[in-house]
């Protein structure tokens, strides 16, 4: 049974995460989104208070955190900077990737250090002529003669790239998919800052080259052919439940401060919020934020109960969420008027890092694919039981 209520201890977590991004992100965001990069000092800072290994297992030195708290983290996140979102983001990633699929000897070696945020992890799957279509990276591995592997290939546009150490890469090897950890300091490994981006502006984004980067077997995750159908896909469906999550943060950032401004603007004789046209725009933000929040607890609900459908929820959260905050930043620019164009006020920031909310972690589209793809296979099982009971009947 569902209950969208939070508990008491639910609550005391989310007013910590509130507290915490009010202290150390809120004051701060647009600045950092100005000067295109988060600096070393808030990193340091999420690591100090264990939010950059909330997921890691409490006996790996982690806080082990439940899905629906990790949800609630999230929103906060988003509400104060996706740029900072997608850190824990990426971070989180590698963790649950290597939780499910690390060998004993990565586990013992990456989870403790992932914990204390002494490693920041980023990952590495898209590449300059592949995005979308992630299944035919170009990137490749080769076995060499004493059982390494030596990797050549680039990676485009990879969230923290910057500043991450470690970086779970996707290449071809013989022609199957495989992801490898590649250490930052490895000779022939190059992370290129880049700079210009519409949004998520301080995610210290990079390029990335291997040039002839020598690894280990060990440094393997999985086998090969497991690279996209199991890690990179226990990757994403991590990575589009944080992205889902922070969309309802950013939403509610949005319709936060369109509140205030139209509670104070007055015109025509009367604030904002009184004209009928403005409340239309509140009412879809306040609806449809809600009812992200709650395919986002759904979401939460078969996380932590391991239901297989997992997957095609995490996306309809994701697709929703991401669509919703598109939708609600961008009438917070409207309902701010000239206001919302300038960087006097944070809603620019919400409205550009909302639109790429629906290009990362599988855009709009993939989505699309996944939740019909799925949504017609449970028709299809239903309506095959139906058929079987009306025989039976
Ligand atoms: C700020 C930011 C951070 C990022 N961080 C990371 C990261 O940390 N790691 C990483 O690996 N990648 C990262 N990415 C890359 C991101 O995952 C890709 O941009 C995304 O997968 C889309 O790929 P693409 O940009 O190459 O677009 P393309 O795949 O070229 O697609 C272009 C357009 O065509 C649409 N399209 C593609 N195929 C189809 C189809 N079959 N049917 C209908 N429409 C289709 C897409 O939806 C999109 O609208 C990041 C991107 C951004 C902008």
């Amino acid at each position: 049974m569902l209950n969208f209520d939070l508990t008491e201890d639910q609550i005391q977590a989310k007013k910590t995460y509130q507290q915490w991004v009010d202290q150390y992100v809120v004051p701060f965001a647009d600045t950092f989104d100005e000067q295109q990069e988060t600096p070393q000092s808030l990193i340091n800072q999420m690591a100090k208070d264990g939010h950059l290994g909330a997921l890691v297992p409490v006996e790996y030195g982690g806080v082990g955190l439940d899905p629906l708290k990790w949800g609630l983290f999230c929103e906060e996140l988003g509400r104060s900077s996706a740029s900072l979102l997608s850190l824990v983001t990426v971070q989180s990633m590698a963790i649950q990737t290597l939780v499910k699929w690390g060998s004993t000897q990565q586990k013992e070696k990456w989870l403790p250090k992932l914990a204390t945020g002494e490693t920041i992890a980023a990952f590495g799957l898209t590449e300059p002529s592949v995005g979308s279509d992630a299944r035919n990276i170009e990137s490749s591995a080769v076995c060499n003669d004493d059982g390494n592997y030596v990797i050549n290939g680039k990676k485009r546009w990879i969230s923290f790239g910057a500043t991450a150490t470690l970086y779970l890469v996707f290449v071809q090897l013989n022609n199957m998919p495989v992801a490898f950890l590649v250490e930052r300091d490895m000779k022939g490994f190059t992370a290129e800052p880049i700079k210009g981006m519409l949004g998520f502006r301080s995610a210290n984004l990079a390029d990335l080259s291997l040039q002839d980067v020598l690894v280990s077997e060990d440094s393997m995750v999985g086998k090969p052919g497991f690279g996209f159908s199991h890690i990179a896909a226990t990757a994403l469906d991590q990575g589009r439940y944080s992205i889902a999550w922070g969309c309802v943060g950013l939403s509610q950032a949005a319709l936060e401060a369109s509140m205030d401004y139209a509670s104070k603007r007055v015109q025509f004789g009367k604030p904002l919020v009184e004209h009928q046209l403005i409340q239309e725009m509140l009412t879809e933000m306040i609806v449809e934020t809600k009812a992200a929040r709650m395919l986002c607890m759904h979401a939460s609900f078969l996380k932590s109960s391991g239901e297989p459908s997992l997957i095609m929820e995490t996306s309809t959260a994701k697709y929703y969420a991401s669509k919703a905050a598109t939708k609600s930043t961008n009438s917070a620019v409207q309902i701010h008027g000239a206001n919302g164009c300038s960087s006097d006020f944070p809603v620019q920031r919400y409205f550009r890092d909302a639109r790429i909310m629906e290009i990362i972690e599988g855009s709009s589209q993939m989505q699309q694919i996944i939740i019909a793809k799925a949504g017609h296979q449970e028709f299809t099982v239903q309506q095959r039981e139906r058929n079987a009971q009306s025989n039976r009947g």
